[in-house]
């Protein structure tokens, strides 16, 4: 490493001895690097190719204020994300709060009293439960006379395909299918995979509406689900899309018919999509979308070498250091609380902001046990941003996520490995 890279290291906190740690893998990491930078110019391409095609403008830039009526931006980046990803029509909004809210908004608006909603390869992400009603909650789809249907996957991780064809009936309407593990141990499904899914489903009912919560996924692939038969694709733009630049939003993407009915469901029947006004966020969502498959790149790269660092330490890590990449989140597995909380301050204190913030484990709303969050973002809960959280319950593991660049991304493992080692929880570092 040059001296002035290690002596400015030193200054954030990394000793010389763990700054040689990160460089072993830097330098192993190169052809993986390559193959990622090598995706991340395909979907530049992809991204500025949509763009062109929908004529974007400096008129698409500025806003509109009261109830939006021909919102330029608006309209011309909807029709931007429909290229892009595939689709007939997207939806893509601040007024949709979040990627829950989203996959809310699709699903509420595809179903209707006496339909069924199936989960063909296991239960949905956790806030997904109140939605559904796995969890009553006031609201749910499950108080509208809709119900639920769950197929787990097979030890291993195999999709139960008799189990599914067992579980279609004849009003069954729609299939939620989550790309990423979200925070489970499963590993995360490939567009390859998810198309096999699609295919099996619609072979048995070609009408069954195919939705796939696509959080964390875009940008990591060369194709993303709507290439292999999903007929809606659901998202949050203060993930992966989002580039770090869009301070709120989530996007629907899909057939034409469905994205009307979410956006009757998220505005009011009659006007959909006409009104809405995008206030002064068009620049960013435009901008954001742009940088989103560099700044991917980035937090991918921070993932690949979290998981080598720490495998090497001698923890397990879901993906591990040579698995392919389907999201942008790392698992590390500590065994004991102190492993996770370490971990969380080594990641919090090289943030850009709050970074003299110590996270502690609190008893967060909605979870049954204590969770430690390491976040400091620029917009609230970014999880583009570099991010962790550890449920502090066994088997402690922590979920590591995001990073706006690689650098940023590798300091903050570097951190966390400092941390570690200056908390005692690890008493050495093989160099
Ligand atoms: C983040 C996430 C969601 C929910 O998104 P929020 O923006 O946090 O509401 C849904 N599904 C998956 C797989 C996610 O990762």
């Amino acid at each position: 490493m040059e001296k002035f890279l290690e002596e400015q290291y030193e200054k954030l906190g990394i000793s010389k001895e763990v700054a040689a740690f990160g460089e072993i893998f830097d330098k192993e990491l190169k052809e993986r690097f390559a193959k990622i930078d090598e995706i991340a110019e395909y979907n530049q391409l992809k991204v500025i190719q949509a763009m062109q095609e929908n004529r974007v403008s400096e008129a698409c830039l500025t806003g509109t204020t009261g109830y939006g009526y021909n919102d330029l931006g608006r309209d011309t980046l909807e029709a931007v994300y429909a290229s892009l990803f595939h689709g007939q029509a997207a939806l893509v909004r601040s007024q949709i709060t979040c990627g829950t809210h989203a996959l809310s908004i699709a699903l509420a608006a595809n179903l209707r009293p006496g339909d069924e909603l199936l989960a063909p390869a296991g239960k949905p992400y956790d806030t997904l439960e109140s939605i559904i009603g796995i969890r009553p909650s006031k609201g749910s789809l499950a108080e509208y006379g809709i119900s639920y249907r769950q197929v787990d996957l097979l030890e291993g991780g195999a999709f139960d395909y008799e189990g599914i064809k067992a579980a279609i009936r004849p009003n069954t309407k729609m299939a939620t299918i989550q790309r990423s593990k979200g925070y489970q141990t499963r590993p995360t499904f490939s567009v390859e995979r998810i198309g096999e899914l699609i295919r099996f489903i619609k072979n048995i009912n070609p009408d069954i509406i195919c939705m796939v919560d696509n959080c964390y996924g875009e940008f990591v692939e060369v194709t993303e689900p709507m290439d292999v038969g999903a007929d809606l694709m659901v998202g949050s733009l203060i993930k992966n899309p989002g580039g770090g630049l869009a301070p709120i939003g989530g996007y629907i993407v899909g057939k034409e018919e469905y994205i009307e009915n979410a956006a009757y469901r998220l505005i009011t029947p009659g006007l959909g999509k006409e009104v809405g006004a995008s206030l002064g966020v068009n620049q960013a969502f435009y901008q954001g979308l742009f940088l989103a498959p560099t700044v991917v790149a980035g937090a991918l790269k921070g993932a690949v070498f979290a998981a080598r660092i720490y495998e090497t330490l001698g923890f397990p890590v879901v993906p591990n250091g040579t698995e392919s990449r389907h999201d942008i989140i790392q698992a590390v597995t500590f065994g004991k609380p102190e492993g996770v909380i370490s971990f969380c301050k080594g990641i919090q204190s090289a943030a850009p902001v709050d970074s003299f913030v110590t996270p502690e484990p609190w008893d967060m709303p909605g979870y049954d046990h204590d969770v430690i969050m390491a976040a400091g973002a620029f917009v609230q809960g970014s999880s583009i941003e570099l991010s962790a959280d550890g449920p502090i319950t066994p088997p402690y593991a922590v979920y590591f996520q995001g990073g706006l660049t690689w650098y940023h991304a590798k300091l903050g493992i570097l951190k966390s490995v400092q941390q570690l080692l200056d908390d005692h929880v690890i008493t050495s570092i093989p160099v």
